[in-house]
């Protein structure tokens, strides 16, 4: 039997008011020892403020926070056994990359032989070794930012709070340095808690990503729970792309439900839902899990889907727009009910771009277990 998860950080209904505001309202959520765990939100949903609040710097107006099982209540950020790497990776400019990393250490009264060790030790875990003579302005964003990342590894931290990390990077490195910095909570296995608003780098480096929206938790599920399987509207138009159908549940039996969208149809599930005959819903359908067919190619498509057991999935329209990405091309369809849909399609030749242009006829299909229900 694997052990339960023992968490490290324990958020008790704590809320946070700045006057009229409410930034963090009644959030629950455990952190457990040793994952890599992203508070992910829009622009003022409070992720920062809840951030701030576990490493001292705000204290909540309600609640607790528990860290190591010790309420932290009156207790200072310094005594915390947290560190956080801000977003603008602030190093000092006078001061080599060896000094700046020893500089907490030097504060806390270490020795110098073990800040030698313990320095290199740092520098070498974030793929600096031999870079500690260096001053920071001979040090690209990226470099510096691993100096900032060295300086808290140093003071070995139970937790490692990280505020927007990787903002201040270009989008190339910033996509190496998020691979780079889950290889690196994995080596040292330090609970690492990163806030973030972009998505893509919530879904690449999370264990757990707890979705806040106007301070409250609005889902916390593993990268791909979330998702796949959304918990409601917010969640599923926030991470990632989808298209999002009202409708109205026609048929809920045990293993398969449908739901009548206007402008798109019956759309068909092969799972049941919890909800009264004629309730209203939302269906959630990403892109990608929509099949686009080659013009010409539908009619075989329907012909044989007439055969598919259990609801098959099918509608045609016309292209009203195309986007090639690519790696993809985004097509947004104009469906015969009237509703626009979006579909991704991955170009696997270097001519499949080619098989289609504006105003085309086109027919789609989707499995029945790609469309998410949601009800609120
Ligand atoms: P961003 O990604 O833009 O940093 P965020 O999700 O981190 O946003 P917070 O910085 O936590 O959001 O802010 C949440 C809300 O609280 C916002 O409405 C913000 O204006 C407000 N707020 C934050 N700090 C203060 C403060 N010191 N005084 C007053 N209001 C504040």
């Amino acid at each position: 039997m694997t052990e339960p998860a023992k968490p490290i950080i324990q958020i008790q209904n704590v809320s946070k008011r700045f006057g009229k505001v409410t930034a963090v309202d009644n959030v629950s959520l455990d952190i457990n020892a040793g994952e890599f765990f992203v508070l992910l939100g829009p622009s003022g949903c409070g992720k920062t403020t809840l951030l701030r609040m576990i490493a001292g710097f705000e204290l909540p107006t309600e609640g607790r926070i528990l860290i190591d099982g010790q309420d932290m209540a009156g207790i200072p950020p310094n005594k915390r056994p947290v560190n956080m790497v801000f977003q603008s990776y602030a190093v000092f400019p006078h001061m080599s990359v060896a000094d700046n990393v020893a500089y907490g250490l030097k504060i806390a009264g270490v020795k110098g032989g073990e800040i030698k060790d313990r320095v290199a030790e740092a520098l070498e875990l974030v793929k600096l070794g031999g870079f500690g003579e260096r001053m920071p302005d001979q040090m690209s964003g990226g470099q510096r930012q691993r100096v900032a990342l060295a300086r808290s590894l140093v003071m070995r931290p139970k937790v490692l709070l990280l505020d927007e990390p990787l903002s201040a990077l270009d989008a190339k490195l910033r996509a190496q340095m998020q691979f780079e910095l889950s290889e690196l909570q994995e080596k040292v296995g330090i609970t690492f808690v990163t806030v973030t608003h972009d998505q893509d780098e919530a879904l690449s480096m999370a264990c757990r990503i707890g979705v806040i929206n106007k301070g409250e938790v609005a889902q916390l599920a593993t990268p791909s729970d979330l998702y796949e399987y959304p918990a409601n509207r917010f969640v599923a138009d926030f991470v990632g792309s989808v298209n999002i159908f009202e409708g109205k549940l026609t048929l809920d039996e045990p293993d398969k439900a449908a739901v009548d969208c206007p402008g798109v149809g019956k759309i068909y599930l092969n799972h049941g839902v919890t909800g009264p005959h004629g309730a209203d819903v939302w269906i959630a359908l990403r892109p990608e899990k929509i099949y686009l067919h080659v013009p010409g190619e539908g009619k075989a498509v329907k012909a044989a889907a007439q055969d598919a057991p259990d609801g098959y999935n099918f509608a045609r329209g016309k292209i009203k727009g195309m986007s090639y990405l690519g790696d993809i091309t985004l097509f947004e369809i104009e469906l015969d009910g009237g509703a626009r849909i979006r579909v991704s399609r991955p170009n696997l030749s270097r001519h499949d771009q080619e098989d289609f242009t504006w105003d085309d006829r086109v027919s789609m299909h989707w499995r029945a277990d790609s469309p998410v229900v949601l009800l609120g």
